[in-house]
């Protein structure tokens, strides 16, 4: 990433003052990077520029723009932020400090011995790292994002591990965030270098399957134009296809059938109002046989990440089943650039109370960072708070453990230490003999909590038995376990 490229991208932005400090930022970030290199080669510099360039393309408001152009340089230069704080505003300083306290709280993880004792505490940090101000955990995600794109450097157990995290942890944040087209990339590429023949495998099957039905969707879409036209809805009408990662997930689920994915492609509807989302799905269900199952309402209940849309599932006359997504332009947009996409529409009511310290206000629909920022507020206070309930408005449905290095994996609650041990490797799971938790041993029922350190004790004596099975929450254990005794019984 070129510095004139990101200049030229910030001009059709940000205002003629706006554009002269973020050209300030760059040679300041230039000058506190220079001789540092990338894994690629490449000057350290180009690193930030295209972070920034990302925050700019998600629609970000300069001073998140001004942070990611200068978010390495407390952590890796000779820069302070007493000198980010004469330079710039108050704001991006803070910004800035944010993601390097993100970045430093996950080193020290991995530094057992003064992580141990500290387990609850780093949990607590990081929510009120994250909550005191959503746009840290944005920056984060164009850094993750530009690290994974960039990935091909790294040697390969690095690969792995990064890939694996952004699987894990900041694909689902981004998710929380309702940053769809983020999410999609993060998991595009981290799947690719953690199952790169799985990747290839479906990739490849996709645009087989896509290259058939097309035909059949070109008539459906014809069909649609023409009555859409009579009635008098202007409208935009394109395809969505499923991403190979999602298309991995849902096969899994539905035990690898792909005959039984209906949703590889979707056609997808774009009108300028609620109600006429509505009206267009009442005509599609008038041309074609709706699933009565498959009929979704997230406008009038969005899902919990503010996500809005109708969806419904067709037959055709010919036979061909065929989903629909119909969503006005505003939800459209959000469900691509999320929370991001409102620092577009109120970015400076946003900044604005950001900047007099007060709890930005953030959409109805994205509670949970209401509730998190609440929750930060009281923290950094000095308050007692239960972060335990909070974990479980952020991640409903999974627990956060550690490997005695400070991996962290994100486990389904109540997982038990054998799937974790499974997780790691199934040479590891299937010799363990018994686990200890903080430092302490428990036994196979032991359910994990969020903020374990976990330690599998392995002997190759050890084998699989069928008991097994009900200490374990995930499938692929499961599986493993399965094919093991089979294996020992042959
Ligand atoms: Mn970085």
């Amino acid at each position: 990433m070129k510095k004139s490229q990101v200049l030229e991208q910030a001009k059709g932005q940000f205002s003629a003052k706006q554009v002269k400090q973020f050209e300030r930022a760059i040679e300041i970030a230039s000058k506190a990077h220079a001789g540092q290199k990338r894994a690629s080669g490449e000057p350290y510099v180009t690193h930030p520029l295209a972070v920034a360039s990302l925050l700019i393309d998600w629609g970000l408001d300069i001073d998140t723009v001004i942070a990611g152009v200068l978010h390495d340089t407390i952590e890796d230069t000779n820069l302070t932020l007493e000198d980010i704080e004469r330079e710039f505003d108050h704001d991006v300083a803070l910004l800035v400090d944010g993601v390097t306290k993100l970045g430093k709280l996950r080193k020290g993880m991995r530094d057992i011995n003064s992580y141990l004792p500290k387990t609850k505490d780093n949990l607590t940090k990081f929510l009120i790292a994250i909550g005191e101000d959503v746009r840290v955990v944005i920056i984060k995600l164009a850094d993750r994002l530009h690290n994974l794109q960039t990935l091909q450097f790294l040697p390969h157990d690095k690969q792995q591990k990064i890939a694996r995290e952004s699987l894990e942890i900041f694909a689902p944040l981004a998710d929380r965030l309702n940053m769809g087209r983020v999410r999609v990339q993060l998991e595009e590429l981290s799947f690719s270098y953690l199952d790169p023949h799985r990747y290839k495998y479906l990739k490849k099957q996709m645009k087989n399957r896509l290259g058939r039905s097309s035909k059949k969707l070109d008539s459906v879409r014809e069909h649609i134009t023409r009555e859409l036209g009579q009635a008098k809805i202007p409208h935009q009408l394109d395809g969505r296809i499923k991403s190979v990662y999602s298309l991995h997930k849902k096969l899994v689920k539905t035990d690898q059938n792909i005959d039984a994915i209906y949703d590889l492609i979707a056609l997808r509807i774009i009108v300028d109002d609620k109600d006429l989302c509505y009206q267009v799905l009442g005509l599609i269900h008038s041309l074609f046989t709706p699933m009565p199952s498959r009929i979704k309402d997230y406008i009038s209940s969005p899902k919990q990440n503010g996500y809005q849309s109708l969806h419904t599932t067709v037959l055709t006359p010919e036979e061909h089943i065929v989903e629909f997504q119909i969503r006005t332009a505003q939800m459209h947009d959000y469900a691509e650039r999320g929370l991001a996409a409102s620092f577009h529409y109120n970015e400076q009511k946003l900044t604005d109370a950001y900047s007099k310290g007060k709890i930005a206000k953030m959409p109805a629909n994205l509670q949970w960072i209401s509730d998190l920022q609440t929750v930060a507020a009281r923290l950094s206070a000095g308050e007692e708070v239960d972060v335990e309930q909070l974990k479980i408005n952020l991640f409903s449905d999974k627990v956060f453990v550690y490997s005695p290095n400070g991996d962290i994996f994100e486990l389904p609650i109540g997982s038990s230490p054998l799937d974790f041990a499974y997780r790691i490797h199934s040479d590891i799971g299937k010799n363990a003999y018994a686990f200890k938790i903080n430092g302490k041993l428990v036994g196979f029922d032991y359910k994990l909590t969020t903020g374990d350190v976990i330690e599998v004790l392995t002997r190759r004596s050890i084998k699989p038995s069928l008991d097994w099975l009900k200490w374990l929450q995930t499938p692929k254990a499961k599986q493993k376990v399965r094919s093991s005794i089979k294996k020992n019984g042959k």
